[in-house]
């Protein structure tokens, strides 16, 4: 047997893991007991990685149609990439280059991302090169930069062990980050002082866990955030020298959050005023405050103030930039932060440049060797969904990511993608709900079988190996996306880049490259090189050659906005994408279970994850469940706006009288509808443009179906031999 270093390939968190293999196969997977971010520890979904590696639905050779009536057929990678070049050059020849579109992955290595975001703005002159991060942590993004003037979260894991009080603010991090809780875990038992409030409109585990639960109404967070910084006013526990020496913007700040009182916000908000004076007491008089957050913040209309606002009450009493102190957002996917360094999104940059300013785009295409980069943003999810649907973009390339189960409003969706006139997936997986509708499939290595970097939520880069082989003939991410660029270059109706631009031999050629472009920016890693992870591990960033990584940021008050200062941002209290009302009179939240990843493509190939959770639910108050006579068990149909779907009813001691609650992860794979996202409005915040994945309003209505049909779910090694049996209820078919 053998063993490989690399990392869980799901959360945030970023878990170094050790990978045990044999004759080209994953027998195992512990924690490593060397990486920073985990010290060995792992949750249920990353101990159960090897039980997700497995043929059984596995993309192995290239798949093609030439007709959408037609059946897809196995071509050469040859004759793959050299019809992708053609379509695509085509839409470009007719259409212009904003007639085509990534759609790209925080699943995704580093080295992968910077190949797809030279191709996209590099080659082909589009800004239409969107990340699913967009569904996780724009909000933070724009946060950071209308705050603290950078995309730079300052915070390190370390913070938790010497905080005297704990924010968390929209995150379930017990299910979400489970390893980052257990270590909260261990700081209470060490510091029994230690004061954690949590603010999540249901009691979840980690608000179970808390000193202090709010249970606010769904969307009220910034009337939350602006009354917690009234109180840390009226008390006098701002820190006005901090203010004055390292902030603009604070007394217009001031005379916005008068009016909103622990009374006013205690209205707004569904909790007790004194419970709100309380929180702000326990923040302001802390040695050293830090805060968590995560979707139940991001995943909002106004998403972008409601990070900012969190981020204003460490500015305001100087709870930054030092031990146990900071604003701390927790990122969804493993590698969201390695697609923001690169500048893999429509309004990014390359190395944390800005778009519209003419100089920093001169620098990526001096660093490049192109002609120019694109100055207007790129469509974001959303909009390119939309976009597409418009008939305004024509061809579209999807890798690593699944639209027809994690976008919003997914009827829309569906109708984008039949109307797209041509759709490449680049997957691992051909099982997953976006695989119908592609033209052509290009099968990508996956988790155990990548080499390159990723970064986790506290800026750490991580190396990873591969253990084994690419199951038959599936191509590493950056191999397919540089092979595609040097084809198109050829068929391209004009020159921009030469080919020679993709003619990397390896991921440390493309991150050597990377790193050049980080050179003299907020995030520089120039001094980072593969062989230094290797003999001193994950390191964060920045990384100085004398100095190594740096744990914290801005600890000597000095920001990276024109004139040094963080500002205080002007707060706009906005409300939900939309009301509960008399046909709709049901709050409908979403969030994660324990064992569960996004879409499930991959956690939901192992049985053992099923334990826990078996079937999309729809949990409700049990006053609720009394009113409409509902039991549990029963079937039910949740109706929006914007569809309906049908879900088994379940009373939950979580949710407060007139909310309801459904996972996010299941999808027409798992059910006979697209789940929670055939419900939820594509609204989105303006600024960060991030969805409001989190709430919609639904009715629920008793359904009676003339039968019900239980499956036996048969689970396969990678020999095809059956390993796991799990029930799965399948409902209403
Ligand atoms: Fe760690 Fe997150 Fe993976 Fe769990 S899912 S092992 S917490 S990286």
């Amino acid at each position: 047997m053998a063993e490989t270093k690399s990392t869980c390939c799901y959360c945030g968190v970023g878990c170094g893991v050790i990978i045990e293999h044999s004759e080209n196969k994953v027998t195992g997977v512990r924690g490593d007991p060397t990486h920073p971010a985990n010290f060995g520890r792992l949750c249920s979904k990353g101990a159960a990685l090897h039980l997700t590696v497995v043929r059984e639905g596995r993309a192995v050779e290239p798949e093609l149609r030439t007709r959408r009536d037609a059946v897809r057929e196995n071509v050469s990678w040859e004759v793959a990439i050299d019809h992708a070049a053609e379509k695509f050059a085509q839409v470009i020849r007719d259409h212009g280059p904003d007639a085509v579109a990534f759609y790209v992955s925080g699943q995704l290595l580093t080295e992968d991302y910077y190949v797809f975001n030279k191709l996209a703005k590099g080659l082909i002159g589009t800004n239409n090169i969107d990340s699913n991060s967009r569904l996780c942590m724009s909000s933070a993004v724009s946060g950071y930069k209308m705050t603290l003037g950078s995309d730079s979260p300052p915070c390190a894991y370390e913070d938790v062990d010497h905080t005297d009080c704990l924010l968390i603010s929209g995150s379930n991090t017990a299910f979400a980050h489970p390893v980052l809780f257990r270590r909260i875990e261990d700081a209470k038992a060490k510091n029994p002082a230690l004061k954690i409030i949590v603010i999540d409109p249901r009691r979840t585990d980690t608000a179970a866990f808390a000193d202090l639960h709010l249970a606010i109404l769904p969307g009220t967070d910034l009337v939350l955030h602006s009354a917690l910084l009234h109180v840390l006013l009226w008390e006098g526990l701002t820190d006005n020298a901090y203010i004055r020496a390292s902030t603009e913007g604070f007394d217009a700040l001031k005379d916005a959050v008068r009016e909103i009182t622990p009374t006013f916000a205690a209205r707004v908000c569904g909790v007790k005023a004194d419970d709100i004076i309380q929180a702000a007491c326990w923040f302001g008089q802390a040695k050293a405050a830090l805060s968590m957050w995560c979707q139940g913040l991001n995943q909002s209309v106004h998403g972008a103030h409601n990070s900012a606002s969190l981020i204003h009450l460490h500015l305001a009493t100087g709870q930054i930039g030092r031990p146990g102190a900071g604003p701390f957002s927790l990122t969804g996917q493993p590698n969201a932060m390695g697609g923001r360094e690169v500048g893999a999104m429509a309004g990014l940059m390359s190395g944390h440049r800005d778009m519209g300013n003419a100089a920093h785009r001169a620098e990526v295409a001096a660093l490049w060797d192109v002609k120019d980069v694109p100055a207007t943003p790129g469509k974001t999810a959303v909009e390119m969904f939309e976009a597409i649907r418009l008939g305004e973009i024509k061809a579209v390339w999807i890798a690593c990511t699944n639209p027809a189960q994690s976008l919003p409003h997914q009827k829309l969706v569906r109708e984008a993608l039949e109307k797209a006139e041509f759709v490449v997936l680049q997957e691992a997986f051909k099982t997953t709900e976006t695989a119908p509708y592609a033209d052509l499939i290009l099968p990508a290595s996956t988790w155990g079988e990548k080499e390159g970097v990723v970064t986790n939520s506290e800026r750490r880069i991580t190396r990873l190996h591969r253990a084994v082989t690419p199951a038959g003939n599936a191509k590493p991410d950056w191999q397919i996306a540089c092979d595609f660029a040097r084809a198109l270059c050829l068929k391209m109706p004009y020159t921009r880049a030469s080919s020679s631009l993709f003619n990397f031999d390896n991921t440390e050629a493309i991150f050597n490259e990377h790193a050049k472009t980080t050179q003299g920016r907020d995030l520089d890693i120039s001094a980072l090189t593969y062989a230094t992870l290797e003999a001193e591990g994950a390191q964060q960033w920045p990384y100085n050659a004398a100095t190594g990584g740096a744990i914290r940021l801005f600890s000597n008050g000095v920001f990276p906005t024109e004139n040094g200062r963080a500002k205080f941002v002007p707060i706009v209290l906005n409300t939900l994408a939309e009301a509960t009302s008399a046909p709709y009179p049901l709050h409908l939240n979403t969030g994660r279970l324990r064992d569960q990843w996004h879409g499930m493509s991959r956690t939901g190939k192992s049985a053992q994850l099923f334990n826990h959770y078996d079937e999309a639910q729809l949990g409700m108050h049990a006053d609720d469940m009394q009113r409409r006579k509902f039991v549990d068990g029963d079937l039910v149909e949740v109706k929006s706006r914007r569809g309906k779907i049908i879900v088994r009813v379940q009373t939950d001691a979580q949710m407060r009288l007139g909310q309801t609650f459904l996972p996010m992860h299941f999808g027409r794979a798992h059910m006979s509808n697209s789940g929670a996202n055939e419900l939820m409005p594509a609204s989105f915040d303006p600024i960060s443009k991030q969805p409001e994945l989190k709430h919609a309003a639904v009715q629920v209505a008793a359904i009676s179906l003339p039968y019900q049909v239980i499956a036996i779910r048969l689970g396969c090694d990678s020999d095809n031999n059956p390993h796991e049996i799990a029930l799965q209820r399948l409902g209403a078919l």
